[in-house]
């Protein structure tokens, strides 16, 4: 299997238009100076997989994926016809403004398979309706779980109640949900960008995987509050933090995992930055910090 990882940052990724956080200035400022390969910056966080010789399959559908695709000469239009998607499904882990958003950029296409719980469905015709809205324009065809796309088995796991902000409707249980990925030959990678809770459960679903993407948010509980950004602290938003006693890291590290690796982050997350003593500790426990680019071999 092959993992790319096209966008890693959270919402607004790094730098983030209105931001004045230090990591949104370092990463202006290696844009400034044309530094290359950029080590802060960040699109908004979307990964694609395939099975060998087969097509992609997108998770998450970022706002930025029109960019995300032009760097990414792999995600090329495949084959000999004039219009051809190099996409044969979306997969969404929930209706997120910044997982969804990217849809609309797959307009031109002729139809798009999506997989997605119910909640993110309902969500994405009814609230933030754009699946009506791209049903002008092609088919969209609606796949639950399980569901096996090429080879490749797709499966779920409901994480919780954490409806977008937009939602003109009560939580439900499968709002946010983890997503497996399986070869047939038993392989099998997890994607996770937002974690609203740690669980046995989700410890159960991770089992035996050869890669974990796990929510890399925030640092610390109160991370937006120390800027003065928001009120609500990391847990609120549906995000465990990486840090402290009952962070992600802790957990993370008593696993017996062989890549476990952290998405969408935010840029108020000091462990961004590389030269950090954050940085430094999630390495020491041998888990690693998604870039934008980076590329999996499974
Ligand atoms: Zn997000
Ligand atoms: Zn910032």
């Amino acid at each position: 299997m092959e993992v790319l990882v096209l966008g890693s940052g959270a919402g607004g990724g790094i730098p983030q238009w209105n931001c004045l956080c230090p990591n949104c200035v370092r990463a202006r400022l290696e844009i400034k100076e044309k530094k290359e390969p950029f080590s802060l910056r960040r699109t908004q966080s979307s990964i694609a997989v395939r099975a060998v010789g087969e097509k992609w399959v997108l998770l998450n559908a970022s706002i930025d994926l029109p960019t995300q695709l032009s760097r990414e000469p792999e995600l090329a239009p495949p084959g000999i016809e004039i219009r051809s998607s190099p996409f044969s499904a979306v997969v969404l882990t929930d209706a997120q403004i910044d997982h969804a958003s990217g849809l609309l950029s797959l307009r031109e296409g002729k139809d798009i398979e999506l997989l997605c719980s119910e909640s993110s469905w309902d969500l994405l015709s009814n609230s933030y309706p754009l699946i009506r809205i791209l049903s002008s324009y092609l088919e969209i065809k609606k796949a639950t779980f399980p569901f096996k796309i090429g080879s490749l088995l797709f499966n779920a796991l409901n994480l919780g109640r954490s409806v977008p902000p937009y939602a003109q409707r009560e939580p439900r249980p499968d709002d946010v949900i983890a997503v497996s990925i399986e070869e047939e030959s038993g392989k099998k990678i997890v994607y996770c960008p937002a974690l609203p809770e740690i669980n046995p459960q989700l410890e159960e679903f991770i089992q035996e995987s050869e890669c974990v993407f796990i929510d890399g948010t925030f640092w610390s509980e109160n991370e937006l509050c120390l800027w003065n950004i928001k009120e609500k602290k990391a847990s609120q938003m549906g995000h465990v933090p990486v840090g402290g006693e009952n962070g992600s890291l802790n957990w993370l590290s008593s696993l017996k995992i062989p890549r476990k690796i952290y998405i969408h982050i935010n840029n108020t997350n000091p462990m961004i930055d590389p030269d950090s003593a954050q940085a430094k500790a999630v390495a020491l426990s041998g888990v690693e910090i998604a870039y934008d680019g980076m590329k999996l071999l499974l």
